[in-house]
């Protein structure tokens, strides 16, 4: 067999732990043996990262940004446990923030649909993509607890040193709690752009929602944000793309989600994307079964499944025992990179590979082979329950044979 060739390198960022291991054999079995793979690899393996001093973090990030398509492995944010474990020299920030801080943007997350596995909302037909705003509100905001009879206000201050304020509240004796948070007009358009290029290259309708009519000032200039750049730059492109930008009420919209048959991308404020976002990968049956993107305002993309490195998992294939972890959304991972590599290249080839390795996973799930963690959700009378690289295996025979 011929191996697809390709013009441009994609950023490859491999990772830790289980997801590691999966993903040196997904670039044995299902890619390299069909794909004349052209990549720029960087290690954020943890111990490259503290090898680097996280510097390598830094260079994929630009990298991703120069070459505009990136696939990234999960990887361990270190926590207090890690540092001891890895003797790092520093808890190094998490890569995909430092990542999003470069490329500056936002994260899609979206379910791998498999027909034998029902969501629990009975009416969901088609994926929902969330689109968190992750940047501010209450994750940079500054609180206060107070325990007497003081009065709370919100000063601002120009550069001129003058200062206007207005009273929050006056407590009582009992004293309570404040809070002040933020946003930024930068962040917020580029937010706004991010999901109307996003929703223009999945072509799906786009929702928003926030809380407007309580807060008149702060989710009211979300969406005066969203509306006036879609009435100014996109009104036109979605019309011709077939598809709708609405705004609406996130209580409403709560709703009208449930109803939905799915099939859109649903824009959402920093915490109720935090929120939605795992109740809908609950709803949809699994976060093994997540994808997520990183799409920049400008159209840059970086892939990666929204899992992280299955810990418990590598602990067992450590002390040599079998593992059954989920390769699937890794997979996804990787067509969604050489897919949009393909079409922004124009090589259909490597479009039409995607499609066939994304094929041969639904195939191999559908015929009852899958991994423990889908047999425990699948309604099929038939189930086989895979290995970690059994199922990679399966899914490259099926691969061949659509192939040839
Ligand atoms: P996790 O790796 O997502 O795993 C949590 C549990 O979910 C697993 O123990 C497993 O349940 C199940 N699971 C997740 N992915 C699976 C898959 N592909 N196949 C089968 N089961 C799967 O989350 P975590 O254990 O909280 O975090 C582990 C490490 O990942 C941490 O160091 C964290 O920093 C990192 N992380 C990275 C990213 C990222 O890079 N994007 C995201 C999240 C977390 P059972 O054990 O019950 O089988
Ligand atoms: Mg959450």
């Amino acid at each position: 067999m011929e191996r697809i060739m390709m013009s441009v390198p994609l950023v490859e960022m491999d990772g830790d732990e289980m997801t590691r291991i999966i993903w040196a054999l997904i670039k044995e079995k299902l890619i390299l043996p069909f794909v004349e793979l052209k990549s720029e690899y960087y290690d954020l393996g943890l111990e490259n990262r503290e090898k680097t001093h996280d510097e390598v973090t830094r260079e994929a990030a630009y990298a991703a940004l120069k070459h505009g398509v990136a696939v990234k492995c999960a990887t361990i944010t270190p926590n207090a446990q890690r540092v001891e474990e890895y003797h790092l020299s520093e808890m190094y920030p998490s890569p995909n923030a430092t990542i999003r801080g470069i490329m500056d943007g936002t994260v899609f997350r979206a379910p791998i649909l498999i027909d034998s596995i029902k969501p629990y909302v009975r009416t969901w037909k088609k994926p929902i993509t969330i689109a968190r705003h992750a940047y501010g509100d209450i994750y940079k905001a500054k609180e206060v607890v107070v325990y007497n009879d003081v009065k709370a206000e919100l000063v601002i201050t120009n550069r001129e040193g003058d200062s206007g304020s207005q009273e929050i509240f006056t407590f009582n004796e009992n004293g309570g709690i404040v809070m002040g948070m933020y946003n930024t007009f930068d962040s917020m358009k580029s937010f706004a752009r991010s999901c109307f290029e996003y929703a223009l290259s999945e072509k799906k309708d786009l929702w928003f929602s926030a809380k407007d009519t309580i807060s008149k000032k702060y989710d009211h200039t979300f969406k005066d944000v969203f509306q006036e750049m879609y009435d100014a730059e996109y009104r036109e492109k979605f019309h011709e793309a077939g598809i709708t930008y609405f705004y609406t009420l996130i209580d409403d919209a709560v709703a009208r989600v449930i109803r939905s048959e799915g099939g859109f991308i649903w824009a959402l404020k920093n915490y109720d994307g935090d929120v939605m976002s795992d109740m809908l990968a609950t709803a949809f049956g699994s976060l093994a079964m997540m994808t997520s993107v990183l799409v920049t305002p400008d159209g840059k993309f970086e892939y990666e499944a929204a899992h992280g490195t299955v810990t418990r998992h590598y602990y067992k294939h450590l002390k040599g025992e079998q593992t059954s972890t989920n390769s699937v959304a890794t997979i996804f991972a990787w067509t969604g990179a050489l897919r949009k590599r393909g079409e922004l290249d124009g090589n259909t080839d490597l479009v039409e590979f995607a499609g066939a390795l994304e094929k041969s996973c639904y195939n191999v799930i559908g015929s009852g082979a899958m991994t423990k963690d889908l047999a425990l959700l699948s309604d099929l009378p038939e189930k086989k329950e895979l290995g970690t690289e059994a199922f990679i295996d399966a899914v490259a025979e099926e691969l061949t044979k659509i192939l040839s």
